[in-house]
């Protein structure tokens, strides 16, 4: 199948996540996405695995093994959610096609990569012959949100059962067809005030939490200013810390008991979400003390990707972007990626893909079809030059 019939296809399956937001059944989670896809690779012959993470929500990977016993994988990996729909100004599901583009929800971020990827494979799979590498597809849930597809994966037996450094990652997102080996992670915690509520009339009998927030707040104020001039990565810059949300209280005439700051930390390589938790924590400790305030542990983390690990598989996937495009561009991004669990999970990985980021999650979503042809060559291509 042509990789636009694909694509086509697969902006027409609804696979938002919700994102903690109730929306319409028929549009949400990643089931429709999943079923289409399994049948993709069952058709042609390759083994198939799926997943359930959440009722709806499974992941599926496909394998295919060339005779013989290949030394190397590579792992394709390509989530099947997409953002909601909210303010779009064309039909989301549609997928039509115009002066070489093909608009849609999740055309960009990231179906047109998983189209590009999952015809690629198809290729490869009918030129298997042994010497190649393994290939492998994973299509994953819950990138856009909680990360809990690729968490999945990396804990998967068959791939805890390789030498991490013999496996190597492609993740796809809309990089224009450069390469990502580095970006930033995130984690996300509350900083919480607790108080004595009462009635509003006799505020000296409760004691007031929101008050409380305000003394700490300068504080953290201060602590990001701190991070942010500390010496940060040659590439990424520094780390850096923003407030994002706060509330508390109940009504107007309750002295309130309870204040809560939801927190984002960008992380560099070498950060782990914990220890700069456990950092803020120290330093506000420090700061104010006597002042009731709790640091909560994190409810999201994400590691950010380091260029250490990946120069070999740089090298080998730029010698086939530079031979079809005639350009190679390697780059550091502030924007988060499955990409960081693998490099967790000490596999080499990098991020690739069709189209661009500028078009991701917007409300004329769309891809050039030009991209999606070449991503989708340029990865036949690696996985190619891989054999022995
Ligand atoms: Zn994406």
């Amino acid at each position: 199948m042509d990789v636009t019939n694909l694509l086509a296809d697969l902006v027409k399956l609804p696979s938002i996540n919700p994102m903690g937001r109730v929306l319409p059944e028929e549009l949400i989670f990643e089931n429709r996405v999943t079923d289409y896809m399994e049948k993709f690779f069952k058709n042609m012959g390759a083994r198939t695995q799926r997943t359930k993470i959440m009722p709806g929500r499974e992941n599926l990977v496909a394998f295919l093994d060339p005779p013989g016993n290949p030394s190397r994988t590579i792992l394709f990996e390509a989530h099947q959610d997409t953002v909601p729909i909210d303010g779009m100004i064309i039909d989301p599901f549609g997928a039509k096609i115009e002066s070489g583009k093909l608009y849609g929800r999740g055309a960009c971020d990231v179906k047109g990569g998983m189209a590009s990827m999952a015809s690629a494979f198809s290729k490869i799979f009918k030129a298997k012959k042994s010497g190649m590498p393994q290939l492998v597809m994973a299509c994953t849930i819950d990138e856009e949100h909680g990360f809990q597809g690729i968490q999945n994966i990396v804990n998967q037996s068959w791939i805890k059962s390789k030498d991490p450094k013999s496996v190597w990652a492609v993740v796809a997102e809309p990089t224009r067809l450069h390469i990502v080996n580095a970006h930033k992670g995130a984690v996300r915690w509350d900083l919480q005030c607790k108080g004595v509520s009462c009635h509003s009339s006799t505020p000296e009998k409760g004691k007031n939490a929101i008050y409380n927030m305000a003394k700490v707040m300068p504080f953290v104020e201060e602590y990001a200013k701190f991070l942010s001039a500390l010496p940060g990565h040659p590439r990424l810059g520094a780390a850096s810390l923003s407030c994002g949300t706060i509330r508390g209280g109940t009504s107007v005439n309750t002295v309130p008991d309870f204040c809560a700051v939801q927190v984002d930390r960008r992380l560099l390589p070498g950060e782990t979400p914990d220890a700069a938790v456990r950092h803020f924590r120290d330093w506000l400790g420090a700061k104010c003390p006597g002042i009731p305030f709790e640091v909560t542990d994190p409810w999201l983390a994400a590691p950010a990707l380091g260029d250490e690990f990946s120069p070999l598989l740089v090298d080998a996937l730029g010698k086939c972007i530079k031979a079809k495009t005639g350009n190679l561009q390697v780059d550091a991004e502030p924007y988060g990626t499955d990409a960081a669990s693998l490099c967790e999970a000490l596999i080499p990985a990098v991020v690739f893909g069709p189209g661009s980021i500028s078009q991701a999650h917007t409300k004329d979503e769309w891809i050039e079809i030009e991209q999606l042809k070449l991503a989708e060559e340029i990865l036949y291509d690696f996985v190619v030059s891989q054999a022995a």
